[in-house]
């Protein structure tokens, strides 16, 4: 009867785990792909990016928005 109590519980706990992972997991895929991202079209930053519209503070150059 323990044993079976044991596994009950190791296999709520699995499963309450698999199920935290995976919807955060599904969170960060979403908002990668809805994310905008800009950079400036110089890439005076070496790669830098913006989550937002602005001016690149070397050059001032308006920042371009990019595909991620
Ligand atoms: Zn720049």
């Amino acid at each position: 009867m323990m044993k079976i109590l044991t596994a009950t519980g190791m296999f709520f706990l699995g499963g309450m785990m698999f199920t935290a992972c995976g919807s955060e997991g599904t969170n960060g895929q979403e908002q990668t792909a809805e994310k905008e991202v800009y950079q400036c079209p110089m890439d005076c930053e070496d790669g830098k990016t913006y989550d937002h519209e602005g001016q690149c503070p070397l050059c001032e150059m308006d920042l371009k928005k990019i595909d991620a």
